[in-house]
């Protein structure tokens, strides 16, 4: 009953005009005012606890004129955040109905209903009325931003490129990382189907809109393992270092085999090597300890270890490779404690969280180039503590 109650609020206002007149009536005539019946008739449903009929009452009891249209937005607004999304598009529906509606509530009417079959699932007609907004011209940002919602869940990528070019027209908030996204999105298809020439225009596609952008480079290097050209492949997952260091987890493992293809794994040293001295990144750290291990290279391995062991902090995914070392060197003599230790951290370091959206906090683990919280795109990335480049291979998907 409560909740009905503050749903009523709205209702409550735009009767206020009914209090008053009652007041006014009662000062000078002291005969029992002309309260509606409709009014009364709602009330009892309330009292009976009959919420449903008595909505539909107080419905009908705010008529629709100049004065109660917004009443009619609010009210079927509630009716659409709490679920109730049939009785919502009712409310706009009546309102749309009305004849002589001028074209500013219009226009809201319609947004609003577009939002009640967005909610609904009903994404053919919200979309024809967000285009029918937008020909209106009030409340076009909000039309586009709704279009926006519509066409990333159809992923339609095309349509959805098309609305964010008007969108960025209008609004001094870019759309250039989004656009290159969805690019990326096309792209992404095409590979799937085996069209890489598309494929690769959609990516350069990307990069025009988004230099910065990560996934079209990675993608651009894919296609090229993809035509067995490592060469290439690695020239564009390295361009990932001067784009966003953030991703280096990510594309490491990915340049590690492009390298491995080449038969060039001291390329790759170098590439770590470098990544190391400029920044001190502990992904290049954990795969130059991994590249000298695998090579057989224990004089560096160890000044390396002793060097990042004497740190403050250090990292669980740095103390798994020590145990590794040790492991490896007859676990001074009790392997067997060593292999348990290393199971141990292996069994934190899985149950950590890898990745996180720097928008809205949402916790992942893997890379999504989407938020599915807050649908930011390129928002989720790779934790500062936990930057284990296996976990990012395994994940990986554009
Ligand atoms: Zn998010």
């Amino acid at each position: 009953m409560l909740d009905l109650l503050w749903l009523l609020l709205p209702v409550a206002a735009a009767s206020g005009w009914y209090t008053a007149k009652w007041s006014e009536e009662k000062s000078t005539n002291n005969d029992i005012p002309n309260i509606p019946n409709e009014y009364v008739k709602g009330i009892n449903f309330l009292v009976n606890e009959q919420p449903d009929k008595a909505l539909e009452v107080f419905i009908r009891f705010v008529e629709v004129d100049s004065d109660t249209i917004e009443t009619h937005v609010v009210l079927g607004n509630l009716f659409r955040q709490r679920g109730e999304v049939d009785r919502a598009i009712r409310i706009h529906q009546n309102l749309i109905a009305r004849p002589n509606l001028d074209k500013i509530h219009r226009a809201t009417a319609l947004l609003e209903l577009g939002r009640d079959y967005l909610k609904a699932g009903l994404l053919g007609r919200a979309e024809g009325l967000f285009k029918e907004v937008i020909a209106i011209g009030i409340q076009k940002k909000e039309a586009h931003q709704h279009l926006k919602e519509l066409y990333e869940q159809e992923r339609d990528w095309e349509k959805a490129i098309d609305n964010a070019v008007s969108l960025q027209k209008m609004k001094p908030l870019k759309q250039n990382g989004v656009i290159a996204h969805y690019y990326c999105e096309l792209g992404g298809q095409a590979k799937q189907n085996q069209q890489l020439k598309i494929a690769e225009k959609m990516a350069k596609k990307a990069l025009s809109y988004d230099r910065k952008c990560v996934r079209a480079s990675i993608l651009l290097g894919d296609l090229c393992v993809e035509k067995e050209d490592y060469q290439t492949a690695i020239k564009y997952y390295s361009n990932v270092f001067t784009q966003n260091l953030q991703y280096l987890s990510f594309v490491l493992p990915l340049l590690k085999r492009a390298h491995e293809e080449n038969d060039d794994l001291i390329g790759y040293q170098g590439y770590l090597q470098k990544i190391h001295n400029d920044h001190h990144e502990l992904s290049s750290i954990l795969g130059l300890i991994e590249s000298y291990r695998e090579r057989g290279d224990v004089q560096n391995l160890r000044v390396l270890l002793k060097e990042e062991l004497e740190k403050q902090d250090v990292p669980l995914s740095l103390l798994r490779k020590y145990i590794q070392y040790v492991i490896d060197n007859d676990g001074y003599g009790h392997p067997e404690v060593f292999c348990c230790i290393a199971n141990a951290l292996d069994h934190h370091l899985d149950a950590q969280i890898s990745h996180q959206c720097v928008r809205c906090g949402f916790e992942v683990r893997g890379v999504f180039w989407q938020c599915p919280c807050c649908h930011g795109w390129g928002t989720i990335q790779p934790r500062i503590e936990n930057k284990e480049t296996a976990l990012a291979d395994k994940h990986y998907s554009v």
